[in-house]
């Protein structure tokens, strides 16, 4: 069989995760919480697969959850989205960015994507027979530089990818970001992706510019997000696209084909607890504190680090300790010293020797702790 993916291996995420568990490590790695959800939602879980909703979902997502979506999201950015035609419920955010991107990009399409790029978008691009087109993002501040921008867009281009608050860097956009892009499209068919999967982890007051509350914006992107990074259950696979019903029409015919249907139960209980006072608001301080403790941990080391703007990663440089390459060093320190890492230069197509590991800080203090003191030998 003729790969058609010949430059792709197993996901760096994969290979981390089995190094740190084969060798003991601790896993700051692939990014996922080291504590439990709230074992409220189980028990809503638990009730409703008791009451016997088990079988297929509707194909667009539960009602109700839809519903709960749309007036979340009124609330917390004052945008309309219309739960029948607007909001599909997606078996994670991974299948709503694959099925938009399947959705708008035809064989020989352009698709700018901005490097360090989550590892799931170019071979969704590559697939759709789609070419990726890179803006680079260069450390230590990773900021678009728009001109670069605007002048890789062509007649070919046909969709772009954002993600804010971003992974791995933790960058988050400003609305100057935003006016920009929507200066680059205006008058051009040219769809967005915005993948913003960590929109309610923003640090030092920060708010998140989701790409819906820019009204030009709004009606040509794509706004993709997850339940499993704002109530800890990335294991449950459960997000969720916000378009335009036009887009949301093409969206739909994708997804009814990947899936068809996202895990029921689940929903209806997702539905339900959306209904409270929501623990994202608490998410920011909650992180925030996390993140600051791992980073007074390494104050004493010898990396260099701007503390994240968001998402519950951390970047940090290892150019002043050894000269080795990112992928080295991280499986070195994963064996040597038991704490695993990202190295940053996957995320990129284009080499590069930034000399930069990722760090995910959803874990528990104690972890946390130890795993800085271990990285402060260095
Ligand atoms: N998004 C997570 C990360 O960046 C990993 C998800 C996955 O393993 N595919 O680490």
């Amino acid at each position: 069989l003729v790969s058609k993916l010949p430059n792709v291996g197993t996901t760096i995420f994969t290979v981390m995760s089995k190094l740190a568990a084969d060798t003991g490590a601790i896993n700051l790695s692939q990014g996922f919480p080291g504590f439990d959800c709230s074992p409220e939602l189980v028990s809503l879980v638990d009730r409703y697969m008791r009451k016997g909703a088990n079988q297929y979902a509707p194909m667009a997502g539960v009602p109700a959850l839809r519903e709960a979506l749309a007036q979340k999201t009124l609330a917390h950015y004052n945008v309309g989205y219309d739960s029948e035609t607007e909001i599909t419920i997606t078996s994670g955010a991974t299948e709503a960015i694959f099925a938009a991107v399947t959705a708008v990009v035809r064989p020989g399409d352009e698709v700018l994507v901005f490097e360090p790029a989550y590892d799931s978008y170019v071979p969704a691009i590559e697939l759709n027979g789609g070419i990726p087109v890179y803006v680079t993002l260069t450390p230590p501040d990773y900021s678009v530089d728009w001109q670069a921008v605007s002048e890789k867009i062509t007649d070919k281009t046909r969709l772009i990818l954002v993600n804010t608050p971003h992974n791995p860097t933790g960058r988050v956009w400003t609305t100057d970001d935003l006016s920009q892009l929507a200066g680059l499209v205006r008058d051009k068919d040219i769809w967005i992706v915005s993948d913003e999967v960590y929109e309610y982890i923003l640090f030092d007051g920060r708010t998140h510019h989701s790409l819906m509350t820019h009204p030009e914006l709004r009606e040509r992107t794509f706004v993709v997000g997850s339940f499993g990074k704002t109530y800890h259950i990335t294991g449950w696979k459960v997000g969720y696209c916000l378009a335009p019903a036009d887009l949301t029409v093409e969206f739909r015919k994708i997804h009814q084909y990947l899936t068809f249907s996202t895990v029921t139960p689940i929903q209806y209980a997702l539905a339900d607890y959306l209904q409270q006072p929501d623990h994202y608001t608490q998410l920011p301080d909650f992180y925030q504190r996390k993140r600051d403790l791992f980073l007074a941990g390494l104050a004493q080391s010898r990396f260099q680090f701007k503390p994240a703007e968001g998402s519950f990663f951390q970047t940090v440089s290892y150019a002043t300790i050894t000269d080795e390459p990112d992928y080295d060093l991280a499986v070195r320190l994963t064996r040597e010293i038991g704490v695993a890492s990202i190295p940053v230069s996957v995320f990129y197509n284009q080499k590069n020797d930034y000399k930069i590991l990722r760090f995910c800080f959803a874990k528990e203090d104690a972890v946390l702790e130890e795993a800085a003191e271990r990285l402060s030998q260095l």
